[in-house]
């Protein structure tokens, strides 16, 4: 367990935040000038004290020694300025600097009779009493501001710098033109983590990992200057300073993506942890610090996009464009808080025209309230991991249109909802469908559930697990964009699917192809023979329907017969369809 609060003041996390600090508010230019100054005041004091003379001023004589008491006065204040801006180190030099001048006066007093020396010990000995209470009154007051201090930069759960501490460190190496490197990291599939073992869990992790983090960092193990701290959430970032080539920066990320490599054991639980690392370098990638945050944020995010095996990447200008995908992923933040997303229904029929039902296609509109493509956000919430709550909100809201349907007209027609496999995969998935179910009133029967031919092919028995469950509740199974996988036979065999959706990419080219049709063909048997419906997806033209028809296809879906509907649209269809009595 990470031990919370300050420890020893030679490791570098803390001596890197009393930097921070001290860079604050006392520059030593300044106490080097206090010293100087308290030091010529009192030059001045001695020689004006064992002055004889006098000095005109207002039209009459005044003794040189009258002014002994203004710049004595003034030393002391360099005293007192001393001791409040500059606490212990202040207050020893002010010790020192009185009790070597005290000699010096005693010694005119004794030697040269100057009792104009009298009052300046006098002063002094005053000013020690009131230093010394300001010092003590100051180690006070910095216990209580230290404790502020610590809680305001620190995070509660891991005892790492926090947020607030990391712009404000990176701020200052900015300010002083220091070249140091931001690196943004973030645990990748920590969600699932919170989501199957809980957030107690979830918080056991991110402290052992940031343990690991801050041994390495504290301990120099590195060769570079480390400072790693917790932005919030599983989001963490570290700044690397004094470091020779672009080599060693990567040699320090490394280290801390290898203190991930052994298993984290929480409750009796391992979990095999790893992390995105997308870093910037101040300033030949970014001139300030928002540039260099969205600089390393941006090389983080294309290491997920990227989803490959090397998670360190640096940041490169063309990575720019992934502003636009912070864009979209804002706006589907926003239409999730909002409760903004909402959707269509493309109908589907038979061959001879009977409408079997609808399609659920997701709708949003971006902050600017401009239509967003579903090609767009939807593999942008599928890269952030909000995939599975925006097919939540698509599922409940179009469930619950269709349940009002069912039981206004009584029809019996199939709701199909896409479901991406991180919804899939959910514990609560199942849950969550038949609540759904009970709240909609919509029977199991008549809701089937797409998935694509991709999600058979990576997760093939975990899926297959899933897929079974939600048979037996009576839903339906579709496998969505089916050829443009490469799912075998054996796959298909084991899968409780009722109906393989043939790709729009091949109904496209399927009139000017002949293996296209053949394709088509095969594909149609081949789901007969396993007894599957086959449904063509993206159908547009009369040519293309003929074919369909003469090779046996069961469904049709495309914008020939049908575009994606408003709901009250699609409820005028069913409510034609039943009227028409077909
Ligand atoms: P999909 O599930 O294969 O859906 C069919 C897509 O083809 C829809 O595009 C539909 O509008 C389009 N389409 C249907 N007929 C025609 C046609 O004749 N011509 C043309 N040009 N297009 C046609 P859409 O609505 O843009 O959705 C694209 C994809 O986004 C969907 O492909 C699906 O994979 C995904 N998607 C949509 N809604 C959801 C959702 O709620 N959850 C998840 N996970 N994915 C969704
Ligand atoms: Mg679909
Ligand atoms: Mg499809």
């Amino acid at each position: 367990m990470v031990k919370k609060g300050k420890s020893s003041g030679k490791r570098n996390i803390e001596r890197t935040l009393q930097e921070i600090l001290r860079s604050k508010y006392a520059p030593s230019g300044v106490y080097i000038a206090l010293v100087l100054i308290y030091i010529a005041t009192n030059v001045i004091v001695n020689a004006v004290a064992s002055s004889r003379g006098t000095i005109e001023l207002f039209g009459g004589e005044i003794p040189t020694t009258s002014f002994a008491g203004v710049f004595a006065s003034l030393s002391n204040i360099m005293i007192i300025f001393m001791v409040v801006y500059y606490e212990k180190k202040g207050y020893i030099t002010s010790l020192v600097l009185m009790l070597v001048q005290t000699p010096i006066w005693l010694l005119g007093i004794i030697k040269r009779h100057n009792i104009a020396s009298l009052p300046g010990i006098f002063t002094t000995f005053l000013t020690i009493i009131a230093i010394t209470i300001i010092y003590i009154n100051n180690v006070n007051m910095d216990k209580i501001q230290e404790k502020l201090r610590d809680q305001a930069i620190t995070d509660g759960l891991t005892g790492l710098p926090n947020r607030f501490a990391c712009t404000e460190f990176v701020n200052d190496l900015i300010k002083r033109g220091e070249r140091f490197t931001l690196v943004s990291i973030d645990i990748n599939n920590f969600k699932s983590i919170n989501d199957t073992m809980g957030r107690d869990a979830g918080n056991k992790v991110l402290i052992e990992v940031s343990e690991r983090w801050k041994n390495i960092a504290d301990n120099d193990i590195t060769g570079t200057l480390d400072f790693i701290t917790r932005q919030g959430g599983d989001e963490f970032s570290l700044i690397i300073r004094n470091y020779k080539s672009n080599e060693d920066v990567m040699s320090t990320i490394r280290s801390y993506e290898s203190a991930l490599v052994n298993k984290v054991t929480v409750d009796e639980c391992d979990f095999f942890i790893n992390a995105s690392f997308g870093y910037a370098e101040f300033p030949t990638d970014a001139k300030d610090s928002d540039a260099l945050f969205s600089c390393s944020d941006a090389a983080m995010y294309e290491v997920k996009r990227a989803n490959s095996s090397e998670h360190i990447i640096r940041f490169k200008p063309e990575l720019l464009s992934m502003e636009h995908t912070l864009e979209i992923e804002r706006d589907i933040r926003n239409a999730l808080d909002n409760d903004a997303m909402f959707f269509c229904l493309q109908p589907q029929f038979d061959i001879s025209h009977k409408l079997r039902g609808f399609e659920v296609l997701a709708r949003m509109k971006s902050v600017s309230g401009d239509n967003l493509p579903p090609s767009e956000f939807i593999p942008v919430a599928e890269k952030v991991g909000l995939i599975d709550k925006v097919d939540s909100s698509v599922f409940r809201k179009a469930a619950m249109f269709f349940g009002e349907l069912i039981k206004n007209t009584g029809t019996d027609v199939m709701l199909s909802v896409n479901v991406s496999v991180r919804h899939l995969m959910k514990n609560d998935f199942l849950e969550e469908v038949s609540e759904i179910i009970k709240a909609s009133g919509v029977p199991a029967e008549q809701i089937e559930i797409e998935i694509t031919e991709s999600i058979m092919i990576d997760s093939a028995d975990k899926a297959l697990m899933c897929i079974n469950d939600i048979k037996s509740m009576g839903i339906k199974i579709a496998i969505d964009d089916f050829g443009t996988g490469y799912s075998s036979l054996s796959y298909l065999n084991k899968f409780p699917a009722d109906l393989l959706k043939v790709d729009k990419s091949f109904i496209d080219k399927m009139n000017s192809s002949e293996s296209s049709k053949k394709y088509v063909a095969a594909i149609i048997s081949i789901g007969h023979i396993m007894n599957f419906g086959v449904i063509s997806e993206g159908v547009e033209d009369q040519d293309q329907l003929d074919t369909l028809s003469s090779i046996g296809c069961d469904y049709i879906q495309g914008y020939i017969w049908g575009r994606p509907l408003p709901p009250e649209e699609a409820k005028q269809l069913v409510i034609a369809d039943i009227q028409s009595g077909k």
